[in-house]
């Protein structure tokens, strides 16, 4: 019997606005798609939070035995400037101005990307597909659309024809907009006038003589529009119909909105049955912002290296902080949080470490099924990690009492504490035991010291005070600081 038959999950989804019980289409597996980076600048933290959330749901559908496929897109082309399909590709702009190849700018910023996911422990998708590798399928998409008569050409780009869709479809159910409100809203932009109606969007443009990036298709030489590549990947690899669907609140409208059209007037029916947004992150109460000073570099958190922060932070502690928050809610990024869950993490994880020399009692006084059962609780109510992780804290209440003797566990229930631990810490929330490793090199710091102060007596005894006195001055230089004392030399680090 796999877990999920015992544990059963609820979503909240944004199509409906109501938490569902979660019921995969086909029973044990379950596709997920979320949409991945434009790959033209350093990934954004805010991007971070969105994949971190989305991490921990991939973990935790593993841990309850589901086959999960997810994918999450690389997106290389076809991401305009401007959501009204006007401005240049994101990354032919970046590739203008560094005067480098465009496949150089999208391996830069994919390497990078890849990186400092791989800093934060996530676990890699299933399946990685870029626009650029599957222009065909995008192509042969277009073409059904237009067979069906809800896109049409104009001087060689092609544009989805939202009016005509909305005669028969909703389009907006997504976003819970009315296509009223939108035309209302609309303003003519330069530029525009190919379009029947400012609300359309581009399927494919026709690229200007000096654009680079450009495929033949059989309406101009161009690019495709950024949505399409959604359907086009999605559909691809977990069927015209699948499971979950996520991204950034931000992604809701127009992007998900026109993959939901796009489907819709393609295939026939509507893709996704849960779809699901992470909310956003912000900084000091702000919008994060690079022109302000208000911003911070996922990099930066690591090194210390930025004014918003007044030191730097382990990666899992990082994480620790964001998911200290659900999904849900605006995450706001400030030092004071960092240092409150770096204390919180780093309690946590003496705690663990205090786990593995507990010794089991021939008797329980504490419930241990009931709290485990609570932590599936907290994940299966739409994933809510920042309740999971104040169950660990009473864990961690549990461990401290069991040491001193007020509380005792069996060997039964001593081993499902352990192993429930390390599920829901390391292989659902992907956090690592920093201690250890901290501790691994404080050791080994503290042997070379040792050596030196070793070194330094030898040198002493044998009179040559000018290696001792440069052995004292040099480790001191780096914050080393030699005591001599009545029971011999001791060292601090500042
Ligand atoms: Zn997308």
């Amino acid at each position: 019997m796999q877990l999920y038959e015992k544990q059963s999950i609820k979503i909240y989804n944004s199509l409906t606005g109501t938490k569902e019980t979660f019921k995969p289409i086909n029973e044990g597996h379950v596709g997920m798609y979320v949409c991945g980076p434009t790959v033209y600048s350093n990934v954004h933290l805010g991007n971070v939070r969105t994949f971190m959330s989305f991490d921990v749901i991939f973990r935790y559908l593993k841990h309850l035995g589901y086959k999960v496929r997810y994918v999450r897109n690389i997106t290389d082309a076809g991401h305009l400037e401007n959501d009204a399909d006007v401005g240049e590709d994101r990354i032919a702009k970046k590739a203008r101005l560094e005067q480098i190849e465009p496949m150089e700018v999208v391996q830069r910023y994919t390497v990078d990307f890849h990186n400092i996911l791989n800093t934060f422990n996530f676990l890699p998708p299933s399946i990685e597909p870029t626009a650029t590798g599957h222009i065909i399928e995008q192509i042969e998409l277009i073409k059904t659309i237009i067979d069906n008569g809800f896109a049409y050409e104009v001087n060689g780009s092609v544009y989805f024809d939202v009016h005509k869709f909305n005669e028969t479809h909703d389009y907006g159910k997504l976003s819970k907009r009315k296509l009223e409100d939108l035309i209302h809203n609309t303003r003519e932009l330069d530029g525009q006038s190919d379009k029947k109606n400012p609300q359309d969007f581009a399927l494919w443009k026709r690229a200007e003589p000096q654009h680079i990036m450009r495929w033949p298709s059989p309406w101009s030489d161009g690019f495709p529009g950024w949505h399409l590549e959604c359907t086009a990947m999605s559909t691809k690899y977990l069927g015209e119909h699948f499971d979950i669907h996520g991204g950034g609140m931000d992604l809701k409208f127009p992007h998900h909105e026109c993959e939901i059209a796009q489907n819709e007037a393609a295939k026939g029916q509507t893709p996704v049955n849960y779809w699901m947004h992470a909310n956003m992150l912000i900084m000091n109460g702000k919008k994060m912002a690079k022109s302000t000073g208000n911003y911070i570099l996922p990099n930066e958190i690591f090194t210390g290296d930025n004014k918003n922060i007044t030191k730097a932070f382990a990666p899992s502690v990082a994480r620790f902080f964001m998911l200290q928050a659900h999904y849900r809610s605006i995450l706001d990024f400030t030092n004071d949080g960092l240092l409150a869950s770096e204390k919180g993490f780093y309690r946590l994880m003496d705690a663990i470490n205090l786990l593995k020399d507990l010794k089991a009692s021939e008797k329980s006084s504490l419930d241990i099924n009931t709290w485990k059962q609570k932590c599936y609780d907290a994940m299966n109510d739409d994933f809510n990690s920042p309740i999971l992780i104040a169950h660990l804290f009473e864990a961690v209440k549990y461990i401290n009492q069991i040491k001193e003797g007020s509380e005792s566990l069996n060997a039964e229930d001593l081993a499902t504490l352990k192993s429930t631990i390390n599920a829901f810490v390391f292989d659902i929330l992907g956090l690592e035991n920093e201690t250890s490793a901290n501790e691994t090199g404080t050791d080994k710091l503290s042997g070379a010291v040792d050596l030196l102060i070793k070194l330094r007596q030898e040198a002493r005894a044998n009179k040559d005070f000018a290696l001792s006195d440069k052995i004292r001055d040099e480790l001191a230089e780096v914050g080393i600081q030699l005591k001599d004392g009545k029971d011999g030399t001791t060292f601090s680090v500042n």
